[in-house]
């Protein structure tokens, strides 16, 4: 997942850096299609201006006064000639220049060839050979005005001919003003002949090849008409008004020529500003599509990422991460709606609950990592083993849960149970080792059994109990007998609550006695409780639902203060054992709650007993050793309880600081049934016991057999109904009292008694 996510921002990266060259290219298209048309449109502006002042500027050569709409023409293209170029300098000279009809030949000639340049380089004219353009601004802008200065000084010279000094200079001047205007005529036609040689489509060549034509005849006519050709024409009499009128009509012509040559000139630069501003379109579409692909791209990837991520968040959440099963909350809610829509149609489900059998062991012998390898091997053999429609969970540490869909029957279910276990007995290898395990299964079906999937749970809870209860490696479906327990149980809860609100636990204590019976060694204190319909709940029952209740610690804590506070009335050689609940360890105040209690009563910490089991030992192990130190640091000492049914008991018995063992009452109660076995294991306890310097108590202790037998082991204590049953505090007295009696020899009765165990355990050594 993490790598595709990485994967992911790559992509983007690149995409993001693709982006700016794209975004460069773009601007940088868009920018010279704006320019270009910039630059365009000074361009028309400047061609504007000079087609304006050309006609004015015709006028003032010939020493005329300029038209008002000439001059109004004028104005405005010089208003947006300044506007646009801001040349204005050189406008208002030539302004003047025309107001005060200055202008000469030579002034007229100069100022276009300087308007012709700063235009062209304010308006940033595209002095492109290769543009028709270029060539009609050439003919239109340079030829023509210097041809219609040198025809009008052509005229100056034939008209007043007859006037002259010298006659002889005068036609020289003629020849040489002939010869300039052939010439100008000339780089005027190959101007002409350029710019059609460029792009100048059809009809806009053939106009203007027309008006060329015409001009040239006109030319042709003025020369003819108005200048000698050779000296044989110099004496030819023309009225200086023929030559004026001549000269009319050839700048007619011009003008005629150079409006065409503009009108050429405007169509040109429009349709280049329009192509500019195609292209200016094109290069926005491009660029804002290029730009758009990419944002869009951007977001897109953006939001893949983000619904992956979303969709992570929601796996994360609905599913256990390390066998990606469905976990506890998914699982209950598919559960639910599964079970709602079976209710209409009618569909049978079975709620297979999986517990692995001794998963503990697995990791504390070979480690988390392994037992990590089990549980996931575990889900994918479930998953391999059910029908895609089924659903399994993991319900937390090494509890799984299967909800089985369309189920024929409770036969089937039981088939398909016992089909997972028999999978999961099957050796795994994880981590190069192989590894045998097996599960238990409790099995609930909806309707059968349960509608609701609380029900179904604890059902099938019940019946997983029962399953490991008979030995786990096995399913059981859930029975109306177990339901009873449930009830049961549910009843057992429910006096627990009353009973601590109540204030209604009671205590019982039976007596521990030297292993020859006769000498009271102390008491052990027996919680008892009371229903509220009078019978007694056995502790074995009540106590771990207390435990489940979470009531147990307050349960002790009124024990252990209890309990001290009645045995402070003993005599002071009499000890007083008190049981703790493992639960009781968990919540670190064991050691505090012993020294109030022991605090309260003034009972002397060396007489009390604190009984546990191996089963607090399990887990935690070392912030149990401690609290059992500082126990132990009180004065108190502890007592193993139950020896030899939890596990590596000898582990532990080297471990923790321990002072004495209870040896569990089914070794004594085995004594009947296999006597060497029983007999050899307890020798074992006892001698064990010893050379670890712990006393050693005999539970449950029924016969003189099993007593005598204990006895001659060297047991140090025994307790059993043989000596007394656990009785209320009211009877302790009596008990004390006889004990006494008999340990000093004042009952006669008990002597007699004594003597026959003397004898028996002198027949058995024999
Ligand atoms: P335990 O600590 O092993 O207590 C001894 C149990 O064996 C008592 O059962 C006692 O009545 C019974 N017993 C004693 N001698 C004989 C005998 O000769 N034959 C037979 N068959 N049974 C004998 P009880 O009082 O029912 O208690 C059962 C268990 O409940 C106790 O086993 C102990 O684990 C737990 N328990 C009792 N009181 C408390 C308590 O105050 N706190 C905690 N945490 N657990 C308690
Ligand atoms: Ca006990
Ligand atoms: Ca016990």
């Amino acid at each position: 997942m993490a790598k595709k996510i990485l994967a992911e921002f790559r992509l983007m990266a690149v995409v993001g850096l693709l982006l700016i060259p794209i975004g460069l290219l773009g601007w940088m298209f868009v920018n010279k299609s704006y320019n270009d048309i910039r630059f365009a449109r000074q361009e028309l502006v400047g061609t504007n201006y000079l087609r304006a002042l050309i006609p004015i500027y015709a006028k003032l050569i010939d020493s005329e006064t300029p038209t008002q709409e000439q001059i109004r023409a004028f104005e405005i293209a010089r208003e947006r000639f300044d506007t646009v170029l801001d040349v204005v300098q050189l406008a208002s000279s030539v302004e003047n220049a025309i107001q005060g009809r200055v202008i000469n030949f030579i002034t007229a000639k100069q100022m276009a060839k300087t308007l012709i340049s700063q235009v062209g380089d304010k308006a940033n004219l595209i002095l492109d050979p290769d543009l028709d353009s270029y060539y009609l601004m050439d003919a239109g802008l340079l030829n023509l005005p210097e041809l219609m200065a040198i025809t009008s000084e052509l005229t100056e010279v034939t008209a007043s001919r007859a006037n002259v000094i010298d006659p002889m200079r005068n036609s020289q001047r003629q020849n040489f003003l002939v010869g300039m205007i052939n010439q100008k005529m000339e780089s005027l036609n190959s101007a002409m002949f350029k710019a059609f040689s460029g792009n100048l489509d059809g009809s806009l060549r053939h106009q203007l090849a027309d008006g060329f034509k015409d001009f040239k005849i006109a030319t042709n006519h003025f020369l003819m008409n108005t200048s000698p050709v050779g000296t044989s024409k110099l004496n030819t009499k023309i009225s200086p008004a023929e030559v004026y009128e001549n000269h009319r009509t050839y700048t007619a012509q011009t003008l005629v020529f150079s409006k065409l040559t503009f009108a050429q000139l405007d169509h040109l630069l429009g349709a280049r500003i329009s192509g500019f501003i195609t292209q200016l379109v094109y290069s926005i579409t491009l660029c804002a599509v290029l730009t758009l692909a990419a944002v869009a791209l951007a977001i897109s990837i953006l939001g893949r990422l983000l619904t992956r991520m979303d969709d992570k968040i929601i796996y994360l959440a609905h599913h256990d991460s390390m066998t990606r099963l469905k976990n506890r909350g998914a699982f209950s809610a598919e559960m639910i709606t599964t079970m709602e829509a079976a209710k209409i149609t009618g569909e049978k489900i079975a709620l297979h609950l999986i517990d692995m059998d001794n998963f503990k062991n697995v990791n504390d012998t070979l480690g988390h990592q392994i037992g990590d390898g089990v549980l996931k091997c575990l889900a994918e053999r479930l998953l391999k083993s059910t029908r895609p429609a089924d659903l399994v969970g993991r319900l937390g540490g090494d509890e799984f849960v299967v909800l089985q869909r369309y189920v024929a029957s409770e036969e089937a279910a039981t088939a398909f149970a016992n089909r997972l276990v028999k999978a999961i007995r099957e050796p795994m290898t994880v981590n190069d080792q192989v590894i045998r395990t097996t599960i238990s299964i409790g099995t609930a079906i909806c309707p059968n059994h349960a509608s609701t999937s609380e029900t179904m749970m604890a059902y099938a809870d019940m019946a997983l109990y029962s399953a490991k209860a008979a030995g786990r490696d096995q399913t059981s479906i859930f029975t109306a007998d177990l339901e009873a327990e449930v009830q049961q149980r549910r009843r057992v809860e429910e006096e627990v609550r009353r009973a601590v609100a109540e204030d209604r636990f009671t205590l019982n204590f039976q007596a521990q006695y030297n292993s020859d019976g006769v000498k009271l060694r102390g008491f052990e204190a027996l919680l008892r409780l009371r229903s509220t319909t009078g019978q007694f709940i056995p502790p074995t029952v009540f106590i771990p639902v207390a435990e489940q209740l979470g009531l147990i610690e307050q349960i002790g804590t009124w024990v252990l203060n209890e309990a001290c506070l009645v045995a402070s009335n003993w005599p002071k050689e009499i000890s007083l054992a008190v049981n703790l609940s493992p639960l009781q360890f968990s919540g670190g105040s064991v050691t505090a709650i012993i020294a109030t209690a022991l605090k309260n009563s003034g009972l002397d910490a060396k007489r009390l007993q604190v009984e546990i089991t191996e089963g607090i030992l399990m887990e935690n192990t070392d912030a149990v050793l401690e609290e059992l130190m500082a126990i132990r640091a009180l004065g108190v000492s502890i007592v193993m309880d139950d020896f030899g049914t939890g596990y590596s008991s000898l582990g532990y018995l080297w471990r923790f600081p321990f002072d004495k063992i209870k040896i569990d009452r089914s070794f004594i109660r085995a004594l009947e049934d296999d006597q060497v076995g029983a007999q050899n294991i307890l020798r074992t306890i006892v001698s064990l016991g010893h050379s670890l310097q712990m006393t050693v108590t005999a539970e449950g202790v029924e016969t003189l057999a099993q007593a005598d037998f204990m006895n001659g082991l060297n047991c140090d204590e025994i307790q059993g109904f043989l000596y007394g049953k656990p009785v209320p505090q009211e009877d302790l007295s009596a008990i004390i009292l006889s004990s006494f009696k008999k340990s000093n020899g004042l009952d006669k009765k008990f002597a007699k008694a004594k003597l026959t165990t003397k004898l028996k355990k002198n027949a058995s050594v024999r």
